[in-house]
C-alpha cells in the first residue's frame, strides 16, 4: 500500500509580518504568519530585544482578538438611555462633525470642562500632548489606579523605578527578591530571566500573600499579610543597620547619606538641608561643613553639628538610624503583624547580606564616574528586587516603594553589577524637572503637558483657597504627588460637581479610550454606573456628554454618547515612544513600532474602524488647535503615521529614536526622515542600540552614561544623579502643613499633610484596616491578574476562554473550616461597602488571612458580544462591588494620601455559607446590545484544507452582533 504523500513540515503562512503584541503591557515582538490574506499563527520574534522570539499564551492567542466578535465596527451614536447600550450606526464624518460641535464651546468658553482619561493606551506621548493644545488641566492616564505609587516612590527617590523601567541584573544576581509581583508587568522578560536564576542557581524568595505564576517557582515564598510589605523591609534595615552590613562607602558616594539636614524643630527651615550661600548642599568633615558632592571627602555619617551660622544639624543616615534602629522595627516586633517568623526575617537579612557582601563580584570593565575618577573594575552587589503592584496598591503603597529602595540602597544594590538596574532613559533628575501644567498660554494651550512632578507646595494645582482645581484633585493637599492623575475619582467629581450648588469643578464632557470605568476599572462599580446615568430635575444627565473609544463592546461602550471604533493593534500604526513607557532594557535603548497588517475595511463587512490616535489629530485639527494646523487653518498632519514622523517635540527629537535625520543615518537626535517608519518595518519593527560597555552599571553618576544619554536628549546635562534616601520635597509639604510658607494647606488637611509627607519613609495600617472592625471583616482580599488574560480583554478571546471563563474565591482550606465553609460552597462575601455572592474554591496557595480572586473575568451580561448565558457574567464576578471609592470614613479618596494612587488591595472583608447557589450576585440587567452569536468560534478550519489538499476560499469572518 502506498504512503499518503504529507507535507509534514508546512509553512505556516505565504509570508510573515514582523510587530509588536498588544496583548498585554509587555510589547514583544511577534511574527504574523498570513495565508490568503489572514492571520494563520503568530510566533515571537528571535530577533526582537524585548522577548528574544518567547510568545507566551495572549501573544498567540491575538488571531482571536483580531476576529473577535466584539469588534466595534462603525461609529455609533446613542439613540435610547444612556446604560442601556442602543444606538444607531453613523458615518465618521456625522460623528467627527458631533465631536467637534461639542468641544469647540468648551475649548472658547473653559477647556477645563473637558476631562480626557485614556486607559491602558501605548500613546501618552500623543495624548497628553493633545490635552496640553486643548488646553484641559484634567487628563490623565490609567496610572493613577494601576502603580502611580511606585512610580513616584522610585522616581523622587532613584530617579527610577521598577514597574517596566528598570530590571534585575539577570545575568548576576545571586540573590532575587520579587515583592508583590503578579505576572501581567514585563511578562516575558521576567520570565526569560526568571530561566537564567534558576538555571544558575541563585536564590528567588516570593513575598505576596498568594504563592501563584513567578512565585510558584520561587525558592522560598513568603507569605506576607498584604499592606505589612513596608514594615518587613523596616525590620531587614533594622536587622542590616543593627549588624552593620551596610555599604556605607556606596551611601555616600552615590546616596545623600552624608547631607546635612537642619535640626531645628518649629522653624521654616526644620528638616530642609543645609546649604552654602550658592546654594549647594553641606556634609560635616569632622571640623568644618564642606560642599557635600565635593570629591574625596571623608564626611561624618552620625552624630551632631553646630554650622558657622549657629544651626544645629545632623546628616541623613544619623536619621536614618535613629528611625529603623528603634525597637518598634525589630523582627520580633513586626513578625506577628506581617505573617512572618522573626528568625525568618533575620534570616532573610543575613541573607540579603551575605549574597551582596560576600559574593565578591565585579567585572573587570573599567570606567569614569561623574567626578572624574577612574575605577578598573565594576563592583557588584548580586542582590536584586523587582515590585508590582502588590505592595502600590495599598494607601502605604508610596512609602512601602520608598522602603525597598531604602533597602536597596543600603545593600550598595543600585545599579551595580548583580543589582536592579536602571533602563534608559533612567534615570533621571530628583525630582524630574517637568512640572504639571497650570496656566494657558495666549493660544489656549496648557503651559505645559498636565501631568509632571510636583518639586513643592507651589506646584500644586490648586486655588486661591486652597481646592483642588482638577476634576480628579491629583495635585491636591488631598494628594499631592498625584504624578499619573486619578481615572478613579474622576466619574463621582464630575457626577457631584454638576449638581446644582455643588461648588466643585463642572465638566462638560467626559473623553475615555480604552477605559472600562463603568466595570472592571471602577472602584464601586454600582454608584460608578449610577453616576453616569443620572439626570438632573430637567432630565439632563448631570455628566452632560460622553465620548468613548475603544475597539470593542465593552461594558463602558454602553454609557457613551458617541462611540469612536478603534482599530485592532493589528489594523494600526503606534509608536511604542521613549517619550511615553520605553521598551529599553538595562544594556541598550530601543523603541518600537505597530503597523498596519490590514485594512480594516477588508477585515468584516462594513467594518469601518480608524486608529483613536488619528482620530484625535483629526478631531484637533477641526478644532484648530495649535500644533495640529497650519497658519491656513489645514490640518498638518494627514494621520498619526504622519505624525510619529514629522512631528518633533524639541529640535530633532521626535516619538520614534531610530534612523532620524534626512539621510536615516541618525539615531536619537536628528530632523524627521520621510522613511523612518519603513526603516522600521524592514528591521523587525524595532530600533535598538547598545550602550558602550563602560556605560553599563553606576548610570547615575557613570560619565560615559550621563554623556551618552544627554546625546540622546534623556538628560540636560551630565551631572550626577544624587540617590535620595531622605527626600526635602517630601519636607517642604510638610513645613507647609506646619504653618510655613506662601502656600499652605487648609486647616482640614494639615494634619494629614504633617503625617503622611514624612521625609524618611514611615508605616501605617493601610486606611481600610485601620478604620473598620477586624471582627466584622477578619480577612483581607485581593485580585490578581491572570497569566492569560489582560484587563478585561482576555475573557472576548475564544482560546482564552477555552482556559477559564469564570472566576471563583479562592482560600485556604483552615479559612474555610475556621468560617464553616466547605470546598464549592457559594458564599456571601461582604465589606464595609457591599456585599456579593460568589463561589468558594479552596487553595493552599494563600495565606489564611487573605482570599483572592482573578481580576477581570467577571463580565456584565452581554457586553464583550458573550451569550447572556456566559459563565462570565453568570458565575464570574468582580470583587470591584465591594471595593469603596472612599476610605470607611468617606473623608477621602480609597488612595494613598501621598500619590492618590488607588488603594485596591486595602480591601477588608467576611465571609459566610450563602443560602443561593449557582448564580453569582449582583447581576445587573442585560446590555441591550445585539443577541450573541452562541455558534463556537472557529478558526483555521479552511486553511488547514487550504495548506494539505486545495487552495479553498479563505473563511470568512463572521459579521460582529452590533451593540
Ligand atoms: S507577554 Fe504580553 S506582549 Fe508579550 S507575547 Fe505575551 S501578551 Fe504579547
Amino acid at each position: 500500500m502506498r504512503e499518503p504523500t504529507l507535507n509534514t513540515s508546512p509553512s505556516p503562512g505565504d509570508e510573515a509580518k514582523t510587530t509588536t503584541c498588544y496583548m498585554c503591557a509587555c510589547r514583544c515582538g511577534i511574527k504574523v504568519w498570513l495565508a490568503d490574506g489572514r492571520i494563520r499563527y503568530i510566533q515571537g520574534n528571535p530577533a526582537h530585544p524585548v522577548n528574544q522570539g518567547v510568545l507566551c499564551a495572549k501573544g498567540s492567542a491575538g488571531i482571536m482578538q483580531h476576529y473577535s466578535p466584539a469588534r466595534l465596527n462603525k461609529p455609533l451614536l446613542r439613540v435610547g438611555e444612556r446604560g442601556r447600550g442602543e444606538f444607531r450606526e453613523i458615518e465618521w464624518d456625522e460623528a467627527l462633525q458631533l465631536a467637534t460641535d461639542w468641544l469647540a464651546p468648551i475649548r472658547a468658553r473653559n477647556p477645563d470642562e473637558l476631562a480626557f482619561f485614556t486607559g491602558r493606551d501605548q500613546s501618552q506621548a500623543l495624548t497628553g500632548w493633545w490635552a496640553q493644545q486643548f488646553g484641559t488641566i484634567n487628563y490623565a492616564a490609567h496610572g493613577g489606579f494601576c502603580s502611580v505609587n511606585m512610580a513616584a516612590g522610585g522616581l523622587y527617590t532613584l530617579g527610577g523605578s521598577f514597574w517596566e523601567f528598570g530590571e534585575p541584573d539577570w545575568e548576576h544576581t545571586r540573590y532575587l527578591m520579587l515583592w508583590g509581583v503578579a505576572e501581567d508587568h514585563d511578562s516575558n522578560p521576567i520570565k526569560l530571566g526568571l530561566g537564567k536564576l534558576k538555571a544558575r542557581g541563585a536564590k528567588i524568595v516570593a513575598v505576596n500573600p498568594v504563592r501563584s505564576g513567578y512565585g510558584a517557582i520561587a525558592d522560598e515564598w513568603i507569605g506576607i499579610r498584604p499592606g505589612t510589605d513596608g514594615l518587613f523591609a523596616f525590620a531587614l534595615i533594622h536587622e542590616l543597620l543593627r549588624m552593620d552590613r551596610i555599604d556605607l562607602e556606596y551611601l555616600v558616594r552615590y546616596a545623600n547619606a552624608h547631607w546635612l539636614v537642619i535640626r531645628a524643630p518649629g522653624a521654616a527651615d526644620d528638616g530642609l538641608f543645609a546649604r552654602d550661600a550658592d546654594g549647594h548642599v553641606l556634609c560635616w568633615d569632622g571640623r568644618a561643613a564642606t560642599r557635600a558632592d565635593a570629591i574625596d571627602i571623608s564626611p561624618v555619617v552620625v552624630g551632631e553639628c553646630t554650622l558657622p551660622d549657629g544651626r544645629v544639624a545632623v546628616p541623613v543616615f544619623q536619621l536614618l538610624a535613629e528611625r529603623y534602629l528603634d525597637p518598634q522595627y525589630a523582627p520580633d516586633a513586626v513578625s506577628e503583624r506581617c505573617g512572618i517568623p522573626a528568625d525568618t526575617i533575620r534570616r532573610i537579612a543575613r541573607e540579603l547580606a551575605a549574597a551582596a557582601f560576600d559574593s565578591k563580584l565585579s567585572l573587570p570593565v573599567a570606567w569614569t564616574d561623574s567626578w572624574g575618577r577612574e575605577h578598573a573594575e565594576m563592583t557588584g552587589r548580586p542582590v536584586s528586587m523587582h515590585a508590582m503592584r502588590g505592595i502600590s496598591a495599598h494607601s502605604n503603597g508610596f512609602h512601602t516603594c520608598r522602603a525597598l529602595h531604602v533597602l536597596q540602597m543600603l545593600l550598595g544594590a543600585i545599579d551595580t553589577p548583580g543589582s536592579f538596574r536602571y533602563q534608559p532613559p533612567y534615570p533621571k533628575p530628583i525630582p524630574l524637572p517637568n512640572r504639571p501644567g497650570k496656566a494657558r498660554r495666549p493660544d489656549g494651550t496648557l503651559d505645559a503637558g498636565p501631568l509632571g512632578y510636583v518639586h513643592g507646595p507651589e506646584d500644586l494645582l490648586v486655588d486661591a483657597d486652597g481646592q483642588p482645581r482638577r476634576i480628579d484633585h491629583a495635585f491636591s493637599w488631598a494628594y499631592p504627588l498625584a504624578a499619573h492623575g486619578m481615572m478613579h475619582t474622576v466619574i463621582r467629581n464630575a457626577h457631584a460637581g454638576n449638581a446644582p450648588g455643588a461648588g466643585g469643578q463642572r465638566i462638560d464632557t467626559l473623553m475615555m479610550f480604552m477605559a472600562n470605568m463603568s466595570w472592571n476599572s471602577a472602584m464601586n462599580t454600582g454608584e460608578t454606573i449610577a453616576w453616569l446615568t443620572d439626570k438632573d430635575a430637567d432630565d439632563n444627565y448631570r455628566i452632560p456628554r460622553i465620548i468613548y473609544a475603544d475597539a470593542y463592546a465593552s461594558e463602558m461602550v454602553a454609557y457613551a454618547d458617541l462611540v469612536l471604533p478603534d482599530t485592532t493593534y493589528l489594523e494600526r500604526f503606534d509608536a511604542i515612544s521613549l517619550l511615553d513607557r520605553p521598551i529599553a532594557d538595562a544594556d541598550g535603548v530601543a523603541d518600537a513600532i505597530r503597523h498596519p497588517l490590514f485594512d480594516p475595511a477588508t477585515q468584516a463587512e462594513g467594518r469601518d474602524v480608524r486608529g483613536f490616535q488619528s482620530v484625535l489629530l483629526d478631531l484637533g485639527a477641526r478644532l484648530g488647535l495649535p500644533g495640529m494646523v497650519h497658519a491656513d487653518g489645514s490640518p498638518k498632519y494627514r494621520d498619526y503615521a504622519d505624525y510619529i514622523v514629522r512631528h518633533e517635540r524639541a529640535p530633532g527629537i521626535g516619538l520614534l529614536a531610530g534612523w532620524r535625520g534626512v539621510d536615516g543615518e541618525a539615531h536619537g537626535k536628528g530632523a524627521p526622515n520621510p522613511e523612518q517608519l519603513q526603516r522600521y518595518i524592514e528591521h523587525g519593527g524595532f530600533w535598538r542600540e547598545e550602550l558602550p560597555e563602560s556605560a553599563r552599571y553606576y548610570k547615575m553618576a557613570n560619565r560615559d552614561y550621563l554623556r551618552w544619554a544627554q546625546g540622546f536628549g534623556f538628560a540636560a546635562s551630565d551631572a550626577p544623579i544624587v540617590l535620595q534616601l531622605y527626600s526635602e520635597t517630601l519636607q517642604k509639604f510638610r513645613l507647609a502643613a506646619q504653618g510655613h510658607g506662601p502656600v499652605q494647606p487648609p486647616d482640614a488637611h494639615r494634619q494629614r499633610v504633617a503625617t503622611y509627607f514624612d521625609p524618611l519613609p514611615i508605616w501605617y495600617e493601610p486606611f481600610e484596616h485601620d478604620q473598620t472592625s477586624r471582627e466584622a471583616y477578619p480577612l483581607n482580599a485581593v485580585t490578581q491578574r491572570p497569566m492569560f488574560m489582560y484587563h478585561a480583554w482576555g475573557s472576548q478571546n475564544a482560546w482564552l476562554r477555552q482556559i477559564a471563563t469564570r472566576n471563583v474565591l479562592y482560600l485556604h482550606p483552615d479559612t474555610g473550616a475556621k468560617h464553616a465553609v466547605a470546598d464549592g460552597d457559594w458564599i456571601e462575601v461582604g465589606s464595609h461597602h457591599g456585599r456579593i455572592t460568589v463561589q468558594a474554591k479552596f487553595a493552599s496557595n494563600v495565606q489564611p488571612d487573605t482570599v483572592w480572586s482573578w481580576n477581570a473575568i467577571g463580565k456584565r451580561k452581554r457586553a464583550w458580544a458573550l451569550a447572556k448565558d456566559a459563565p462570565e457574567s453568570n458565575q464570574g464576578f468582580l470583587l470591584n462591588h465591594l471595593i469603596s471609592d472612599v476610605t470607611p470614613r468617606g473623608d477621602y479618596a480609597n488612595a494613598d494620601p501621598v500619590t492618590g494612587q488607588a488603594a485596591w488591595f486595602d480591601l477588608r472583608v467576611s465571609i459566610r455559607k450563602a443560602d443561593a447557589t449557582g448564580t453569582s450576585q449582583p447581576q445587573l440587567p442585560a446590555l441591550a446590545f445585539a443577541e450573541a452569536d452562541e455558534r463556537p468560534l472557529r478558526y483555521g478550519a479552511r486553511l488547514r484544507n487550504a495548506q494539505f489538499h486545495s487552495k479553498a476560499a479563505p473563511e470568512q469572518p463572521r459579521r460582529k452582533p452590533r451593540p
